[in-house]
C-alpha cells in the first residue's frame, strides 16, 4: 500500500512477531496444566512460581512441537539451540527474569507464502522461531487498592515466531496472519484463537519514500488481539508517521499500544534495548541438542498443509484457485468438501454447495464445520439426487434447508415431501398442453418470431409442476411443441 503525502509516495514496511502458544498439556520447564481458562492460581508448579531452588525441566513434547511447526515454514531447524535469561522487573515474573532463546534460536530462516487478491501470492521471509516462557496475568480492576495475580499462565510455552520486514501493507499483514494461524492449526502446534489470547501479534511499522533504499524507525504495536485490529493498527500507525514525517518530526522508536475503542495507536514506553534485558545463558538448563534423526522421523510424519492441499484441489478437482483457498483455510472444512467430493464427476458441483450452501448456513447458525447439522455424507447424498436427475438443482435447495433444521437425510426428506422430479414426459406433456392452452395468445407471439418468450414459457411450466419437472426435459419438450 502507498501512502500519498504532501511531500510525495509513502511506502509502509511491517514485520510482525507472533507468540504462539504452543499446544501442550504442561507447561514448558513444569508439569502444571496449560490448559486455558482455570481457576487462578490453580495451575502453578513451584517451578511456575519460582520457588528458591527449583529446576526447570525441559519438555520434550513442546521440542517436538516447536520442530513440526519449523518444517511448517520450511525453515531450518538447529540442531543445538540455547536457553537465555531475559531479565526484567515485574509483579508477574516471579523469576525475574523469562527463559526465552535469543542468540541461537531452535528455528531459523523460514519462509512463508500469502494469498493476495487476484490469485497472487507473495513470499514473506520468517527471521526465527524461539521457544519462550510466558508472564503469569496481573490484574488490575478488580479491586480499588490491590493488583491480583494469576500465575496460571507463567510458565506455558510459546513459540515467538518473527518475520522478517517483508510486509508492505496492512492487507499482507492480515494475509500473513492467516497463513500462519492456518498451518499452526494444520499442524496441531497452536490453536490459533487470538481472543484467548493463543495467538498474540505485535507489529513492527515503519514508513520510507517510495524508492528509498533504508528503512525508516520502526515503531512495535503490542499484543494485538485479532487479524482486524492487526490490520487497522498499522494502517492508522502508518498514515500517523507519514503526518509526523511531514510535519518536520522525526520518529522515535517506542512501544505503542492499539487502543480499541478510540482507533489510535498510543505511546506506551519507549523501546528498551535489549542489552536492559542483561540476556545471557541460563546456567539451570544444558544446551538444547536435538537428534537429526528424531527431526527426519517428524519431517516423514507432516501432514499436507494448506497451499499443497489448495494445489491438489485446484489439479485434482478443477477448482478455482480462489475456491480451493476458501475450503483449505480450515482442515475441517477441507476434509469435509473432500468427503462430498471424492468420486464425484462433478466435483465443481460439490464446491458450490459447500462454500455457498453450506457455509451460508453455518454462519447463519453461527457454527463451525465441525458442528454441522449436515454430515458430509448427508450432502454428498444429496448432490447424488441431483446428479441422478431425482430432484432439481432448484428442489435441492428447498430439501437442503430442511436437512438444516432436521438433520435428517436427502433421501428421507424427498420421499417424505414427495419431492421426486417428473422426468415422465406424459406428465410434463399434459403441463406445456395446459400452459399453451391458457397463453394462445403467447403462443402465437412466440411463433411469429418472439423467441425471447421461451424463458418465460419453461417458467410457466415449472410451476405448473410445483418446480418438480426436470427443466433439461421441460426445455427439449417445449420447443418441440412451440415450433408447432
Ligand atoms: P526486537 O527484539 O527489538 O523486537 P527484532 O530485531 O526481533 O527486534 O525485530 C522485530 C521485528 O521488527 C521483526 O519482525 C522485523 O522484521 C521488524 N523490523 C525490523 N526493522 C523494521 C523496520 N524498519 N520497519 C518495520 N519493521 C521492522
Ligand atoms: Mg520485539
Amino acid at each position: 500500500m502507498i501512502i500519498e503525502g504532501k511531500t510525495g509516495s509513502w511506502e509502509i514496511v511491517v514485520g510482525l512477531e507472533v507468540h504462539a502458544q504452543v499446544v501442550s498439556q504442561s507447561k514448558l520447564f513444569s508439569g502444571a496444566s496449560a490448559t486455558y481458562g482455570g481457576e487462578p492460581n490453580a495451575q502453578v508448579s513451584l517451578v511456575d512460581a519460582a520457588f528458591p531452588g527449583m529446576l526447570p525441566v525441559i519438555n520434550g513434547y513442546v521440542v517436538e512441537q516447536a520442530i513440526k511447526t519449523g518444517l511448517g515454514i520450511e525453515a531450518t531447524v538447529n540442531e543445538v539451540s540455547v536457553f537465555d535469561r531475559k531479565n526484567y522487573f515485574y509483579a508477574d515474573l516471579p523469576q525475574g527474569y523469562q527463559i526465552s532463546q535469543y542468540t541461537r534460536p531452535i528455528v531459523s530462516g523460514g519462509r512463508l507464502v500469502i494469498d493476495l487478491p487476484g490469485d497472487t501470492t507473495k513470499t514473506i521471509g520468517v527471521t526465527r522461531l524461539h521457544l519462550e516462557q510466558d508472564a503469569g496475568k496481573s490484574m488490575h480492576d478488580q479491586s480499588p487498592t490491590k493488583s491480583y495475580i494469576d500465575l496460571n499462565r507463567s510458565g506455558v510455552a510459546l513459540m515467538e515466531i518473527v518475520s522478517e520486514p517483508d510486509i508492505r501493507s496492512p492487507e499482507e499483514a492480515g494475509a500473513y496472519l492467516k497463513k500462519l494461524r492456518a498451518i499452526l492449526r494444520y499442524l496441531g502446534t497452536c490453536d490459533g484463537n487470538m481472543e484467548e489470547g493463543s495467538m498474540r501479534c505485535d507489529a513492527n511499522v515503519s514508513v520510507r519514500k517510495v524508492g528509498a533504499t533504508e528503512f525508516g524507525t520502526r515503531n512495535e504495536i503490542k499484543n494485538v488481539n485479532s487479524i482486524r485490529h492487526v490490520m487497522q493498527a498499522i494502517e492508522y500507525e502508518a498514515n500517523r508517521q507519514v503526518e509526523a514525517l511531514e510535519a518536520g518530526e522525526t520518529i522515535r522508536q517506542e512501544t505503542r499500544l492499539w487502543d480499541v475503542a478510540r482507533g489510535v495507536t498510543r505511546s506506551m514506553r519507549s523501546k528498551e534495548h535489549a542489552h536492559d534485558y542483561r540476556y545471557f545463558p541460563d546456567p539451570d538448563l544444558l544446551p538444547l541438542i536435538l537428534d537429526p534423526e528424531a527431526i527426519a522421523r517428524i519431517k516423514t510424519s507432516m501432514p499436507e498443509l494448506p497451499d499443497a492441499k489448495k494445489a491438489r484441489f485446484v489439479d485434482a478437482y478443477k477448482l478455482s484457485p480462489y475456491d480451493a483457498g476458501v475450503l483449505v483455510a480450515e482442515q475441517e472444512q477441507a476434509d469435509f468438501f473432500e468427503t462430498v467430493a471424492k468420486g464425484r464427476k462433478d466435483p465443481k458441483l460439490a464446491a458450490n454447495w459447500v462454500i455457498v450452501e453450506l457455509f451460508g448456513a453455518l454462519n447463519k447458525k453461527g457454527v463451525d464445520v465441525t458442528n454441522s447439522p449436515v454430515s458430509a455424507k448427508n450432502l454428498a447424498g444429496l448432490l447424488d439426487l441431483i446428479e441422478n436427475e431425482t430432484i432439481s438443482g432448484r428442489i435441492a435447495k428447498d430439501v437442503f434447508q430442511f436437512m438444516v433444521e432436521t438433520g435428517k437425510d436427502a433421501a428421507s426428506i424427498v420421499a417424505e415431501k414427495g419431492l421426486v422430479q417428473v422426468t415422465d414426459t406424459g406428465a410434463i406433456d399434459a403441463a406445456i398442453a395446459k400452459v399453451m392452452a391458457e397463453n394462445a395468445a403467447k403462443v402465437d407471439e412466440y411463433r411469429a418470431g418472439k423467441t425471447t418468450l421461451f424463458g418465460w414459457f419453461v417458467g410457466q411450466v415449472m410451476k405448473g409442476t410445483g418446480g418438480k419437472a426436470n427443466p433439461a426435459k421441460v426445455n427439449e419438450i417445449l420447443k418441440a411443441k412451440l415450433s408447432g
